[in-house]
Order: structure tokens, then sequence, then C-alpha cells
């Protein structure tokens, strides 16, 4: 089967010695991620577009001798006349798609991150539409499906970036300055793919979608079903901690003398786990950057990042007041500055009801639960209908190399899907 063929070919791409991925946004992996996808997609005859933020799509569309009555083509003539009034300032070609059915994910990963978190939605929203060719289904609006760049945030530091930007949830000017471990901007990274750092920025035919849906696969041992349907997203947020202190010799400073932000910050790891055990969330640093990172020497600052998620938007604030509270604490005594800075913060999101009761009744009512990964479909829910499928994950394990779902739920989600797109853009 086609979903085979795609996971075998795809697998080897951005592979690393730990088994794990890493395929990280604008570099040789993602460039050979993307270009497998287009290779895909034009195999299938779809249309294959990019936007201006570095999101990727490949269309199956109406065919337009099929159902497009005299009506429908005058609309589509309007609409495609509305963008052109609307006036893309930066010439950017615009199809005017309306109403659209989209599914799809992301291709990056975290360092070290699973081979399903992302690919699956994108490998099983090709399979899907093979399906539905197979069974001689054919859409009556346009059917799409998306590979959202940089979901991860682990190059440039803000997840869903990608579909922030197609959205308008991040100021364009913000995103170019973006930097990664080298100082490398957003900007710079996009402009050496051929991109127009300038033109980034909210997308009129993502925002006027009918519908997103994002297949992927389980991050804990929620599921136990094969497939199963998302209620909401957990609130959740990113913020960098940086201590500074004073760098010296590790042999001849004497403690007493010693301005060490290792300290306040090793204060501050603990702090964090007692504070979501505290209020019923989650936190975790897993991200450390030390400087000069010297066996021998006294650091001078470190700068570490909180992930802080729990099911209500009151307990992450709680959760990341008191971890600002003990590194503040803790800074003082050992006479370190520290700051707080939030990289990110993304609100809850409740599903749309409606979307996802008709896709419970399409798929015999598989189970519904809620998540606490952030995801695109969380993003574009803000100003589209959007419902989320998930696969199950026998051990839970995600963002590691052992990450895994069994080829037979994987087939189960392929059908769940193509039987939810042929529900929504086929009928
Ligand atoms: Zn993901």
């Amino acid at each position: 089967m086609a979903f085979e063929e795609m996971w075998e070919t795809l697998r080897p791409i951005g592979r690393a010695g730990s088994g794990g991925y890493r395929r990280f946004s604008w570099t040789a992996a993602d460039r050979e991620c993307r270009a497998w996808f287009v290779e895909e997609a034009r195999s299938r005859g779809l249309a294959v577009e990019r936007d201006r933020n570095g999101n990727l799509f490949a269309w199956w569309d109406v065919e337009k001798n099929a159902d497009a009555s005299v009506g429908g083509l005058l609309a589509s003539a309007a609409s495609l006349a509305a963008d052109a009034m609307a006036g893309d300032v930066h010439g950017e070609p615009v199809t005017g798609r309306r109403d659209a059915v989209l599914t799809g994910s992301h291709l990056d990963s975290v360092p070290d991150g699973g081979a399903y978190d992302g690919p699956l939605g994108v490998v099983s929203a090709l399979a899907a539409i093979d399906l539905l060719r197979e069974r001689g289904a054919k859409p009556r609006r346009p059917l799409g499906v998306a590979v959202f760049a940089e979901e991860e945030g682990a190059r440039f530091g803000v997840a869903c970036l990608g579909s922030r930007l197609a959205t308008g949830a991040i100021d364009p000017a913000r995103a170019r300055d973006l930097r990664d471990a080298d100082g490398v901007t957003w900007g710079e990274a996009m402009a050496a793919e051929g991109y127009d750092p300038e033109a980034i920025g909210p997308d009129t035919q993502l925002l006027s979608l009918a519908c997103f849906i994002e297949l992927h696969v389980e991050q804990g041992r929620a599921l136990t079903a094969p497939v199963g349907l998302a209620s909401a997203i957990w609130p959740h947020g990113r913020w960098r901690f940086d201590f500074t202190g004073a760098g010296d010799h590790a042999g001849t400073t004497r403690l007493a003398d010693r301005r060490d932000p290792m300290l306040p910050f090793a204060r501050t790891v603990l702090a964090a786990r007692e504070a979501a055990m505290r209020h019923d969330a989650v936190a975790t640093m897993g991200k450390v950057r030390v400087t000069p990172n010297g066996v021998n020497a006294i650091p001078s600052s470190v700068a570490a990042w909180l992930d802080a998620r729990a099911p209500s938007e009151e307990a992450v604030r709680a959760t990341v007041a008191d971890v600002r509270a003990a590194a503040e604490d803790a800074a003082g005594r050992d006479r370190v500055e520290v700051s707080l800075s939030e990289e990110s913060y993304t609100e809850v999101v409740d599903f749309h009801a409606e979307l996802r009761d008709r896709l419970a009744k399409a798929l015999g009512d598989p189970p519904v639960l809620p998540t606490g990964a952030g995801h695109d479909a969380g993003i574009l829910s803000a100003h589209v209908p959007a419902a989320m499928l998930f696969v199950r994950n026998p051990t839970g394990v995600s963002h590691a190399p052992a990450e895994h779902a069994e080829p037979a739920d994987c087939l189960a989600g392929v059908e769940a899907l193509a039987d939810v797109l042929d529900e929504l853009a086929c009928r």
C-alpha cells in the first residue's frame, strides 16, 4: 500500500545516530523532506503551492467539468477578482480557493524526535487521497494537504511558526528576527531558500478554509482505541530565564566570592517540578545554554527555558509565577541577576464542537480526549473550524526516538481520515 511505501522513503531523511530525527527548518534535512512531499504530491497530480511563510500545500481541485455549475464558475471568478482587488502587495499569485477542506501536519522535528510526530499526518493525508480515489470519490470543494513550517519551534523557538504567520497570530517583524542558536534569523534562513522575508504574513486562502483536519500520533497513553478525536488543547507556553553571574576560575575563586548562575538555575529546575505538582500542571526545563560551557570555568551566564502546560490558564500562570518567584529568590541569594521573558503563549483550544460531532458520527463514536501538546490545528482553530484525529501511541513516548505507532493503527488512521475527508469534501 502507498502508506508503507511513502513511510519507507521518508524514514531515512534527517535521521540522527540516536535513531531519532533532526529535521530542523531550512536545513538540508528539511529541504529533503520538502522535496519528498513535492514529489509525492506531483506524482498524484496534485497542484503544489508554497505560500509566503514557508508552508507547502498540495491541492486536489474540483474537476472543472464535473459539477461546476455556471453559478459556481461565476462565484469563483468573482472571488478571484475580489482577491485581485484586495491587492496582494507582494505580487504572490492568488489561487482563490474558497471553502476548501485542508488536512496535513508538519515534517520538522524536535531534536532527536520520533518518526511519527508530524509526518504521520502528512503521509496519512496523501494515503487518504489515494484511498478516496480508489473508492471513486471526487472532491466537490478543493481538498488540500498542508505541510506547516517550524511547527516544533526547534530551531527558532516559537512553535507553529508557519501557521502563526499565515493566520496573523505573530507579528511578521518579530518572526523575521527570531534567531537560532547560531544567531541566524528566520528571515535570513528563509531568504537563503529563495523566499522573500519581507512578504511573510497572513494568508487569505488559509483564513477562508471550510475546515482544517489534522491527524497526529497521540503523545501520551490516553488513547486505547486505534483512533480518537481531540476535544481540546491545554493552554501552554515557553518562558526564557536568563541568569547572569560572573565567569571565573573553577579552582582559584573562593566559594564565598562566586556569583555562579548555575546555582539559581538548578534551584529553578527543582522549583518548576514542585510548582507543577502544586498546580496540577506539567512543567519542564529541557533546554539550557551555559556560557562559556567550560568544565573548569564558573559560568558567566545560563539561559534556560521553561515549558509549562495545564488544563486551565490559571494553573499555567500560577505555575510560572511560582517558578519565577523561586528563580528570583535563588538568584538573590547567589548575587546573580535573573530576567524572565515569555517567548510564546497559546490559550486553551476547544475544538469546534459541531465539526467534532460530525466527525464522531462519521467514525462511529471514537474516544474523544484532550491533549497537552500544541498543534497547527490549534492555531488554525482560532479562525476556521478545526478538528484532530489521534492515532494510538502504545507506549505514550513522543519527542523521543522510541515514539511509535503500530502499522495497523496507522492504516486505521488513514481509513478514518479518508472517511472524514469524504464526508467533508466529497459529499
Ligand atoms: Zn506534531
